[in-house]
């Protein structure tokens, strides 16, 4: 990941365009653009050898103005505060957008998990949230699954939790294992939006999905789900690249033999029956549709003017740099923000916190049923604000966001 885009700035930098045109109070755009609350400890971790690490990690809370703040977690050798407020400030907006009553933060730690055993994971997970744990809570903050973190760990936090407060509290996390107070669905949940968002946005432009092409970065859970339900939906996944390198097929990759792939080897590379392909040369492939479903800062000036996609659905949070964005949506590329594109995924944690709290839960048809409901209202509020205000579709996303949290902000008023 490069380090040499500030994600807080290119947060920012975004949000003052859509700000400017709502012609939004100086008193408000002050308290929209800091995060309400930063946290930033140290977990020290005994590793198998005996020998003691300590690792440092982060929780952001940028905004409850709309509810309880929500937010995954990372692990990743890359994590900073500043990745970290920024992805808690696009948990805001994300949220806003998809009209679900949380506000928004974000936790990472500072670690590579490829290098840990299981119980080292472990470890550091309970004793992370045993830093935080008085900051989290259901009605406080629910984090939930990002990069390298899955169902097992939200099982440890909820465990960690649960054992802090001498109760089962479920509903502290989303994206548990669905034995645990987890919901049907959401795994898939955000490559199951992103689907839904390709999908209406070929509808608008009038390009026909069953014929379409597409390009991944990124088979996690994000990627591998998206490249499964386009798939399903007729388009061709012609390339996908990971961490460990790429493969192509021009007559579209077998996406199920892909994810066995995958599931023995952790890398798309190597796999046999398609040509292998470099990881940079993705953004050159001539495709009807890029997700980009890996890390932050991918999209960049530099390899903008290679990109050759007529539409471009950020998966990832944060995958294109400001410039690299102005440059595309000038040359007509329709780019569908991340704050929309990957709503899928906190959405379905949203029903999962409700289901938890009910103690009810739904069938995977229901869960999918409101999913592409919620989705295609926040696509179209999100895209009927860009008409009418002449904008792209992230300064109108931003302006659906702001709307709602400033219009909260005003009628909360100022504490004391
Ligand atoms: N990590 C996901 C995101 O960036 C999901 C967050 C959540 O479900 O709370 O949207």
């Amino acid at each position: 990941m490069s380090q040499n885009h500030s994600m807080f700035d290119a947060m920012l930098q975004e949000f003052s365009g859509a700000a400017k045109r709502l012609d939004l109070e100086p008193s408000i755009w002050e308290i929209l653009t800091k995060p309400m609350r930063q946290i930033i400890v140290s977990c020290p971790v005994q590793m198998d050898d005996g020998s003691v690490r300590v690792f440092k990690g982060f929780r952001v809370q940028y905004s409850m103005m709309l509810g309880p703040c929500k937010g995954g977690i990372r692990f990743h050798p890359g994590v900073n505060l500043d990745e970290v407020t920024a992805l808690a400030a696009w948990m805001t907006w994300k949220c806003a957008i998809a009209h679900i009553p949380f506000g928004g933060a974000k936790g990472g730690v500072v670690c590579d998990p490829a290098t840990l055993s299981t119980r080292e994971i472990e470890a550091l997970t309970r004793r992370y949230i045993a830093e935080i744990v008085d900051a989290i809570g259901p009605e406080k903050d629910i984090p939930a699954p990002d990069v390298n973190t899955n169902a097992q760990v939200m099982a440890w936090v909820m465990d960690t939790y649960s054992m802090h407060h001498g109760r089962t509290v479920t509903a502290v996390v989303t994206g548990k294992p669905v034995e645990l107070g987890g919901s049907l669905g959401r795994r898939e949940a955000t490559g199951r939006g992103v689907t839904i968002i390709t999908r209406e946005a070929a509808k608008h432009l009038g390009l026909d999905i069953t014929k379409a092409t597409v390009a991944i970065q990124g088979f996690g859970n994000v990627g591998s789900v998206a490249a499964a339900l386009l798939t399903e939906l007729g388009a061709k996944i012609v390339a996908v690249t990971d961490h460990g390198g790429g493969v192509h097929d021009p007559d579209g990759l077998d996406v199920a033999a892909l994810q066995r792939h995958v599931d023995e080897h952790r890398t798309v590379a190597g796999f046999p029956h398609a040509d292998p392909l470099d990881g940079a040369a993705l953004f050159d492939m001539d495709v009807d549709v890029l997700v980009p479903a890996a890390l932050g800062n991918q999209i960049t000036a530099e390899n903008a003017p290679r990109i050759k996609a007529k539409i471009i659905v950020e998966g990832a949070n944060g995958p294109t740099t400001p410039e690299a964005h102005a440059r595309l949506h000038k040359r007509g590329v329709f780019m569908i923000p991340d704050i929309l594109a990957n709503s899928g995924g906190v959405t379905a944690s949203y029903f999962e916190w409700v289901q938890d709290r009910y103690g009810y839960f739904w069938t995977e048809a229901e869960v999918n049923d409101r999913l592409e409901r919620k989705l295609c209202e926040a696509f179209t509020d999100v895209l009927d604000t860009s008409l009418s205000f002449e904008v792209d579709l992230r300064a109108a996303a931003y302006i659906v966001a702001i709307r709602r949290v400033a219009g909260a902000t005003r009628m909360r008023g100022l504490y004391a």
